[in-house]
């Protein structure tokens, strides 16, 4: 009986996976400098606490534009509000000033601790600028974090898929993953 009932849920599940359409994208690096990388993949620092995203930095604040990373045309959603720093608060619940494109299935791609500045707004485009790599929100260094959620939750093949790691290159021109939207 039990096991019945857990075939059905499987099944469910399988039939629920159908109703929204997803695809893989490609991200790039957020960073037109050579000398970007990622700092923290499935750990902070590379061997902290559970992180479950992409930490890509320069070593500079608000020198740099911080870039839409899907290198086809999508919609970002800006959320923004938060003062432009190079320390931490936080504000939008630590995510700072942030961006969100959304897919299938309670899938999304989102880009946090923007530093707002002239080109920071909701919109249409691919691999533009959406601001400076800042660290708004609950950050203590600039940098780009990127993460593919799933219904709220962070997934990591996106990345590790592709042996993107800590001290890959975050280069505008690198591949870094291959998010589900
Ligand atoms: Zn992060």
């Amino acid at each position: 009986m039990i096991g019945k009932s857990l075939l059905y849920l499987v099944g469910l599940v399988g039939v629920v996976g159908w109703t929204g359409a997803v695809n893989a994208a490609t991200a790039v690096g957020p960073i037109c400098d050579q000398g970007a990388r990622v700092g923290s993949t499935t750990y902070y620092s590379c061997n902290g606490g559970s992180h479950n995203a992409l930490d890509m930095s320069n070593g500079t604040c608000s020198e740099w534009n911080h870039r839409g990373m899907i290198n086809v045309s999508k919609y970002y959603k800006y959320y923004g509000g938060c003062a432009n720093t190079c320390g931490g608060s936080s504000c939008n619940g630590g995510a700072g000033n942030y961006y969100v494109v959304s897919g299938g299935s309670g899938w999304e791609f989102r880009q946090l601790h923007v530093n707002s500045n002239g080109s920071s707004g909701s919109k249409t485009c691919d691999r533009c600028p959406l601001g400076l790599v800042g660290s708004t929100g609950q950050s203590t260094g600039a940098h780009v974090h990127a993460d593919n959620r799933q219904y709220g939750t962070r997934k990591t093949a996106w990345y590790t898929s592709v042996g993107t790691t800590c001290g890959s290159s975050a280069y505008c021109g690198n591949r870094v993953g291959t998010p589900t939207l």
